[in-house]
């Protein structure tokens, strides 16, 4: 078995046996098997002054090297390209972009600093694989530095139409830099045509029907792997009993009343205003439903140094005080709305208890969200997911409530089905959803991926 070189924007704490995301688990677990090296950034911003070398630590057969970038760095590689610019053009918001040159320049140079920093650490038969949008040209100035490894990246966030990727300054030599990877792994079906489109529209290059296309001297691999979580350790973390969540929930359902939950991180990406605007519609269109439901939005604040996150918060605060304000009683508040994080743990037994999983992402790369609420639903009593057209997980998870996260009264309906939805149905639902989570879950998705890189295989057709 070849080594494992795994690239990210952050490292990953080797030394914790679990962390709070799964991919990171199962990452960690690889690299612990194989041996292997993992390289990031530490979360921390350091002096121009102080030394900016990497830092090397042996965990074990891993080698963790981390290094710090300037607050330069930091507000142009990080804040600028990476989630002014980046983040919105990929999940299709031109308004939001924020172009500046500088904040390219910041970009190539940080990239540039994790080829240096990797270069002296390399095998000759190592497997390298490179993690998301911050580091799309990596694999570009590797091979400038004569790196010859085989070389993956794997897309976490979606992949516009070339209509929208064309618009950002210097695209071609961001998709041209993408196509120095030998495998080019992207979330779903729709983010591949995308991908494909580019490459014939603007580099006049042709995909096979299994992912191939020629570029220069080289092959190039591009395959959908949609990313998926541990089920099991899900699971099993949703049927342990957690006392502060019970006791709520006994309170509801002596009262009668039902859960609509919502988590997700606090970004414009995840239709947070219209899904608060359709849980309003829902007890406009339906007096029935008042003081019998109410909406929990969990919503972790993040990238507060960026304008557009917090607009969107502020906007949130003000709708969900509004809603409250129209339609509250003495005894009854529709949203309750939680700025912060809540621990995993709380968070899967909060799911487990909600009658309804609403996941309403105007773009997504995946949403893993969609996929913890299925993981921890009961088979006695399952709860139901209304989940966005637009989110990876709906090309998948088709027993789902699909609905348009850009149409209010279609998610006020389908909301309104879910919560009457008979219990026959919603087994059946919770049935074939389960098995699709199982199919593809987070070991499918690193076993498919390294298998593609190692042997140079066309991707697993997906069903
Ligand atoms: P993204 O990667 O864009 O944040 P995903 O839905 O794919 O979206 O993954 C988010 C992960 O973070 C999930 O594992 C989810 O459980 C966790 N998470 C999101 N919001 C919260 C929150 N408020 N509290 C605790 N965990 C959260």
């Amino acid at each position: 078995m070849r080594r494992l070189v795994v690239v990210s924007n952050r490292v990953a704490d080797l030394t914790k046996s679990s962390q709070s995301g799964g991919l990171a688990v199962g990452l960690a677990d690889s690299l612990r098997q194989r041996g292997g090296v993992w390289l990031g950034w530490d979360g921390k911003t350091a002096d121009t002054s102080e030394n900016l070398e990497p830092v090397s630590k042996q965990i074990g057969d891993v080698t963790q090297i981390v290094l710090p970038l300037t607050r330069q760095d930091y507000e142009e590689y990080y804040l600028g390209f990476s989630n002014s610019v980046l983040w919105p053009l990929f999940h299709y918001r031109l308004d939001l972009v924020d172009y500046k040159t500088v904040y390219l320049d910041g970009y190539r140079r940080v990239n540039a600093r994790f080829a240096d920093a990797l270069m002296s650490s390399l095998r000759e038969d190592d497997l390298i694989w490179i993690h998301d949008y911050h580091l799309l040209p990596l694999a570009a100035e590797l091979r400038q530095r004569g790196c010859k490894q085989r070389i993956g990246f794997f897309l976490h966030i979606p992949l516009p139409p070339p209509e929208i990727l064309s618009a950002v300054p210097r695209h071609r030599w961001l998709v041209e830099s993408l196509l120095q990877f030998d495998v080019i792994g992207l979330q779903s079906q729709t983010d591949l045509n995308n991908l494909q489109h580019y490459v014939e529209q603007h580099l006049s290059s042709t995909m096979t029907g299994d992912g191939r296309f020629q570029w220069g001297d080289r092959e190039v691999i591009a395959g959908v792997f949609p990313i998926g979580i541990d089920v099991d350790a899900f699971v099993e973390m949703a049927e342990r009993p957690n006392d502060e969540v019970l006791i709520e929930t006994r309170r509801r359902e002596i009262l009668g009343r039902r859960q609509v939950i919502g988590v997700d991180r606090l970004d414009y990406s995840k239709g947070l205003p219209d899904r608060l605007r359709a849980f309003a519609r829902l007890l406009e269109l339906y007096p029935e439903m008042r003081k019998s439901v109410a909406l929990m939005q969990i919503a972790t604040p993040t990238r507060e140094e960026v304008e557009a996150y917090v607009e969107i918060r502020t906007e949130l605060e003000a709708l969900s005080g509004a809603i409250n304000g129209r339609f509250a009683d003495f005894n009854w508040t529709p949203v309750h709305y939680i700025h912060g994080t809540v621990p995993r743990d709380a968070l899967a037994a909060l799911f487990r208890s909600s009658q309804v999983g609403f996941v309403t992402p105007l773009r997504d790369g995946m949403n893993l969200v969609a996929k913890e609420y299925i993981a921890a639903q009961s088979m006695d009593n399952p709860g139901v997911l209304v989940l966005s057209k637009f989110a990876g997980a709906a090309e998948d998870l088709r027993e789902a409530l699909i609905v348009n996260p850009y149409d209010v009264d279609d998610m006020a309906r389908n909301l309104c089905r879910a919560l009457t939805m008979p219990l026959d149905e919603r087994q059946d639902r919770q049935r074939a959803l389960m098995e699709r989570i199982r199919k593809r879950d987070n070991a499918s998705w690193l076993n498919n991926f390294l298998a593609t890189l190692e042997h140079s295989k066309s991707p697993p057709p997906l069903d």
